[in-house]
């Protein structure tokens, strides 16, 4: 970690905040117990949203990343995860640490589908320059399909292609026109999602065994309708995507591991909807962060004004880069505002951030 230069005092202040309102020539930042602070810099770097509320079931469901969630009422009668991604098999782990002892049912349209991490010693060297010529979505998966037929030829998974892409993927995505994003939002995320994003060996291993011994189903489908019974359990009438029929389960809970919300009119974090309401924020064109200046991360708000005192990063900038999530792109991209708002601070003047 880079040393803190002298000039700069950091302070930490427990509060949630709600509002941003311009005070000309600075910032006023309204926080939850009606105070407020006054800043010159804003970093707006809020992580990622609680997943949208799942349709049908309003009251029963739970969140994901709450210590709540993982509290249930028994430790035998099955729950049911809405969801079959990474944040998923970190519930089924959390909930095996706490003790649950039934059966883990979980639901995705797509099903399950989580690979493990490729072994460490292997790794597939890509042709760069043909990737990077790439202008449209059609170019693109026409190489990357290239590219993976000849991973299979050496006896490579396809997964060691979409590794070795990493550092073009941003590139690629910029590029893309809106059709293109959005093609590929509705038609590919969730083939390279997959391929992507992985699971570590032993946790992969564990779900198989549970897999094997009946207590964690995985199901391809779609929820229905929800509907609680005299005694708090929760009748799920879901459809089977598979044998293409309905089917009925009986669950204490239901946990929502559909992924985070990023669409900023209908956030859980009342920073981001109040700024959306206002206009001082604006989503991106595809609502999967902010509307953002590609140059320096400076928030445009919704009547196209640039605050170049506002910037963000993370899950924020989804919508502008594609790979905003993990923590090594998260740390580039501090390190970037970091490094050029010490440069716009001249600090022989007070500057708040
Ligand atoms: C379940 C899960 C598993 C993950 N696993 C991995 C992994 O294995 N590897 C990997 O690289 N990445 C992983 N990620 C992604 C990565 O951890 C996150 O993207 C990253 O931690 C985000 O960092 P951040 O600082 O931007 O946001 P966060 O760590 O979410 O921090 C945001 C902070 O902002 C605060 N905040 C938000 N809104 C307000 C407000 N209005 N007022 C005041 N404070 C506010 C929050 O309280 C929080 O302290 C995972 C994410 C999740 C959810």
């Amino acid at each position: 970690m880079a040393t803190k230069p002298s000039f700069v005092t950091i302070s930490m202040i427990e509060e949630t905040a709600v509002d941003i309102q311009e005070a000309t020539p600075h910032y006023n930042i309204h926080l939850q117990n009606n105070r407020h602070v006054t800043a010159d810099y804003i970093i707006l770097a809020t992580g990622n949203s609680q997943p949208r509320p799942l349709p049908f079931t309003a009251t029963h469901s739970s969140l994901p990343w709450s210590t709540y969630t993982l509290s249930l009422d028994n430790t035998t009668t099955p729950v049911l995860i809405a969801g079959n991604g990474l944040t998923m098999a970190d519930t089924v782990t959390g909930l095996r640490e706490q003790g649950f002892t039934g059966v883990i049912h979980t639901i995705s349209p797509n099903g399950y589908a989580l690979k493990p991490h490729s072994q460490p010693d292997l790794s597939y060297f890509l042709s760069a320059e043909s990737i990077a010529t790439c202008s449209t979505l059609r170019q693109w998966k026409k190489e990357v399909y290239k590219q993976i037929t000849q991973a299979r030829a050496a006896s490579l998974p396809d997964e060691l292609v979409i590794d070795a892409l990493r550092p073009y993927t941003t590139n690629a995505w910029q590029q893309f026109s809106y059709a293109d994003k959005q093609d590929f939002l509705r038609h590919s995320a969730h083939f390279w999602s997959i391929l992507r994003h992985r699971l570590p060996h032993s946790i992969h291993a564990a779900l198989e065994r549970e897999f094997q011994a009946g207590m964690f189903a995985p199901h391809k489908g779609v929820i229905q309708q929800t509907e609680k019974d005299s005694n708090g359990g929760i009748h799920v009438n879901w459809y089977n995507c598979i044998s293409r029929n309905h089917r009925q389960l009986h669950v204490q809970k239901i946990i929502n591991c559909t992924g985070p919300g990023t669409d900023i009119t209908q956030s859980s974090n009342p920073l981001l909807k109040n700024l959306s309401s206002t206009g001082l924020l604006k989503a991106d064109e595809l609502k999967l962060g902010l509307w953002v200046n590609a140059a320096d991360y400076s928030v445009i708000d919704a009547n196209g004004n640039n605050h170049r005192r506002i910037v963000t990063l993370g899950t924020n900038l989804k919508g502008l880069l594609w790979e905003s999530t993990a923590v090594p792109e998260l740390r580039v991209q501090c390190k970037q505002v970091a490094v050029r708002l010490l440069q716009q601070v001249n600090h022989k003047e007070k500057a708040c951030i």
